[in-house]
Parts: C-alpha cells; structure tokens; sequence
C-alpha cells in the first residue's frame, strides 16, 4: 500500500492537478490512497468568507462566487464537456449547502469554533470531489471518501485532537477495498458527529494517519519544494534539499517552522517505521528527502536550521523564587489550563527567573494567567510583575550529528555574538539533538543566513582557512 498526499499548489489550478495524474500513472502499486489538500488559497478565503459574513459585511457573497468560479473553472479544463454535467452539479450542491451556512453567520450570528470549522473543512470536500473525477477522466478509476468518516476526534474544533485507536478501527474495518482511493486531507468529525479540523496545514497528518492505519510501505508528501531544505528557502537562498534525515531531526525542524512538513505527521509512522518521503511535484524526478528510522549516516553534524516567528519571549522572576518547591509547578499548570502550547523553557540556576518562549498572539492570555495564579506573590513583592517581551523569534539547529560533539553551541554563538545579535534566551534539549535560541525578530532572519553559511557552506569555511 503506498499513501500519497498533495499539498494545495499541487491541486492548485488544472495545470497541477494534470501533473499529479501523470505522477500516479507512473506508479505500479497495486493498492494506493492519495490524500488531497484544499486548491492552494482557499482555505485562507474560507475563513475570509466565515470573517465577512460574520461581522455582517455582506461582500461575502462576491467571495463566495469567486470561490465557485474558481472550482468550475479547474472541471471545465479537466471534464470532457459531455460529462461535466454530473460533477458540476455536485459541486453546486456544496456550494449552495456553504451559501446556507453563510447566510446563517451572517442574520443570526452563529459564530462559534464549530462553525468555524464547518466552513474552512469546505475547501477538502471540493478538491478530493474535483480530483477523484478528473483521476475517471484520465484512466484512474478511483473510489472517493469523505475522511470525517474515518478520522474521530474531540471537540477542539480548529485543532482537534485525534482519538488514534477509534481512528485505525474505523480506517482497517471500513474503507472500501479498492485500487486506489481519494480522500480530503485536514477534515475530521468529532465524537458527538460535528465536522472539526486538524489545524493548519493538517492534510500531512491526515496521510500519516491512513498510513498507519493502513501498514503502508511508504508515505510520499508531495509539495513544491525538492523536499526537506537545510532552512526555510525563503529565507536563505543559498538552502538546499537535504537527503535523508531521522525521524526526530526531521519533528524538531518542523516544530521550529519547517512549514514543508506539519510537525504531528512524524508520530503515527514512528511506531509502524513507516518511512516518508517528501517530493516535489513540480520536479518529480527529484529523490527529495527521505525520512526514515535508519537513515544513512552523514557527514554533516548540522542537518538543518529552522526558524518560528511571531514569538514572545516570557519571564517570571525574582527572589521569592529561590528555593521554593512548585514555582514551575505553578506556572506550568496556570499557562496549560488556557492551552497555550510552551516552545521553550529556561530556568537560571540560581532559579530566580524562568523563561518560556510562547506565540505572540497568545502572550497576553499567558500573562494574565500567571499574574492571577502568583497575585500574592506579586503583592508581597516576592516575585516581580511578569514581563513579556515581542517580537521575538526562535532559531534552532537541529542534526542527530550534534550527539556528544563539543563546540557547535560555542560556534553557533559566538557566530552571533561577532555579528552583534543579541541571544535572548538558549536551550539544548536533553537529547543534544537541537540547540534552540531566542533572538529579537528583526535580528533572525539575518541569524539564519549567518548559521546557514557558517554549518553549510564549505566556501566560508575555506575562505576562513583563506583569511587565517
Ligand atoms: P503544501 O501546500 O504542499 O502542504 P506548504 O506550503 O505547507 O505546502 O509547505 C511547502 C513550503 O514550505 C515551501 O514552499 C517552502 O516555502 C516552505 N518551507 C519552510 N521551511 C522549509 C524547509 N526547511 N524546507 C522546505 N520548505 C520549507
Ligand atoms: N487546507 C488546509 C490549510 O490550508 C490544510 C492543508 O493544506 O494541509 O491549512
Ligand atoms: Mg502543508
């Protein structure tokens, strides 16, 4: 079984989406699942739609018939003329099922997460109909799934949290026993039958779970990049895909932002060692990157730097701090009842200030949590009101390399440092694999350019050697 999933520039227009049926024509296996993302923007236009009409600007109606057009415009390229009539009306189905909601939004304010979520999963529903007959067009007799059948989750509606074990029944037991199936990435439903998501950029997830589920030998992430790069590509030119890479190097550089793959898609293929490869649909011949559990061993300590803007950097300190037992206790457990996820922790060992390195948008929540939670310690004096500081970015090199290898930290740092970039904040996890450093925005997007040089580019180091 071989599980493939398109990302939205590869459904993006007829065009992509003829570049993906002449992938799948390659291929020889005999069973396959291909999981489809949302025509590239329109997820960011749903929700656009969700906003118009819910503050009552009624020009969500024009968004609206520019996301049909949009639709009809791919099956009019794709469908032979005579047989257009059938899916088009499908998709009118929808499109008028989306109108109703809207218009609900829109005179009775029915703004909740849940409806959120119901009008963002829209752009899935599309795409997987649109490919799963144009796949009939082009001699790739398919049947096509709606994955809320399968994917069971809680009610955290824009980000839910799968129940795996529901999740793998449903998918073993019940999915048609066909050749190949097309389903929607992203999509999911709750528990008490609600349509929820898997947060954005889910569809990857979305692969993994069938993957799993389903035992495949293989995972193929399809983008528009040649894989995973040594850093963002759009921030240092001089990036390139990089070959093969450990299950855990490639989970850290996606939570630090390697946007290519969403960090939640490692874990079901850990346990199963189903291996991933990542490709570029607009280059298939291309090897892209290969992650597995075994990957071959490399010279590079640095197998890559990635980056997360939109940070704010937190502190808690004082003298009241020193030698009590729970503070972090305290502050841990005040930041998680608002289910604020925490990317970075340092304490000073003198313990007299924790720093915790959250998303912007979620600083200010943060802090009014924990200045209730510490109001009288705040009173008293013992600690001292707590700071937040934005913007902020956080930088981390990531390789497997880096186990047990003295002075990369030192190098990274005092590359920085040389260069006048203020480091805010450091942390090594407990696995050495990762070094992640804190760094005013308007600084990291140079930081990475510097380190990337500095861990990837043999020319400095000769120019160095040249220079010394
Ligand atoms: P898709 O829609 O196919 O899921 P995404 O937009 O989610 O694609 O991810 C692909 C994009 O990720 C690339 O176009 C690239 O700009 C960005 N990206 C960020 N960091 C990296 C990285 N380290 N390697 C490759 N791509 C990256
Ligand atoms: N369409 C969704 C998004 O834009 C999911 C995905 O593309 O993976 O976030
Ligand atoms: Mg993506």
């Amino acid at each position: 079984m071989l599980v493939l999933k398109f990302g939205g520039t590869s459904v993006a227009n007829a065009g992509a989406i003829r570049q993906l049926i002449s992938i799948l024509q390659e291929k020889q296996n005999p069973r396959m699942l291909v999981v489809v993302s949302a025509m590239s923007k329109v997820t960011d236009m749903l929700i656009s739609l969700y906003q118009k009409a819910a503050s009552h600007d009624v020009s969500y109606l024009e968004l609206l018939s520019q996301l049909e057009a949009k639709h009809m415009e791919a099956i009019e390229d794709l469908v032979p003329m005579s047989q257009q009539i059938d899916i088009k009306g499908r998709i009118k189905m929808i499109f008028r099922e989306l109108e109703d909601v809207c218009r609900g939004v829109y005179l009775l304010d029915e703004l909740s997460d849940s409806t959120k979520a119901r009008v963002m999963a829209y752009g899935e529903r599309l795409s997987s109909a649109i490919v799963s007959v144009a796949f009939q067009h082009h001699g790739l007799p398919n049947e096509l799934v709606d994955s809320r059948d399968y994917i069971v989750t809680d009610n955290t509606y824009l980000n839910a949290k799968v129940n795996l074990k529901a999740t793998y029944g449903l998918m073993q037991e019940q999915l048609p026993k066909v050749e190949l199936i097309v389903a929607p990435g992203f999509i999911s439903r709750s528990q008490d039958g609600k349509t929820t998501v898997l947060g954005r950029g889910g569809s990857d997830y979305t692969a993994s779970l069938y993957a799993a589920a389903l035992q495949a030998d293989l995972l193929e992430i399809w983008s528009d990049v040649d894989g995973m790069y040594t850093t963002d590509p759009r921030k240092a030119s001089a990036a390139y895909s990089i070959e093969e890479l450990s299950y855990e190097e490639a989970m850290e550089l996606a939570y630090f932002g390697a946007k290519v793959l969403y960090p939640p898609t490692i874990a079901p293929l850990v346990a199963a060692k189903i291996p991933l490869v990542l490709k570029n649909t607009f280059n298939p011949a291309h090897k892209g990157t290969l992650i597995s559990s075994t990957p071959a061993p490399s010279p590079q300590n640095v197998k890559g730097i990635s980056c997360i803007d939109h940070m704010a950097v937190l502190t808690v300190s004082g003298s009241g701090m020193v030698g009590v037992p729970g503070v972090a206790m305290r502050l841990f457990k005040a930041v998680a009842q608002e289910c604020i996820n925490i990317y970075f922790i340092t304490q000073s060992s003198s313990e007299q200030s924790i720093t915790i390195g959250l998303s912007e948008a979620e600083g200010e929540k943060a802090v009014q949590a924990i200045t209730q939670e510490f109001a009288d310690d705040i009173a008293q004096e013992l600690l001292n009101p707590v700071s937040l500081e934005t913007p902020m970015s956080i930088v981390a090199i990531v390789g497997n390399g880096m186990i047990k290898q003295p002075g990369i930290a030192g190098k990274a740092f005092s590359l920085l440092g040389d260069n006048g970039i203020n480091i805010r904040a450091i942390a090594q996890g407990a696995t050495e694999r990762i070094i992640s450093v804190v760094l005013n925005s308007p600084d990291a997007h140079r930081a990475v350019n510097l380190l990337h040089d500095r861990f990837f580019l043999p020319i400095s180091e000769d120019s160095e050697v040249a220079l010394a």
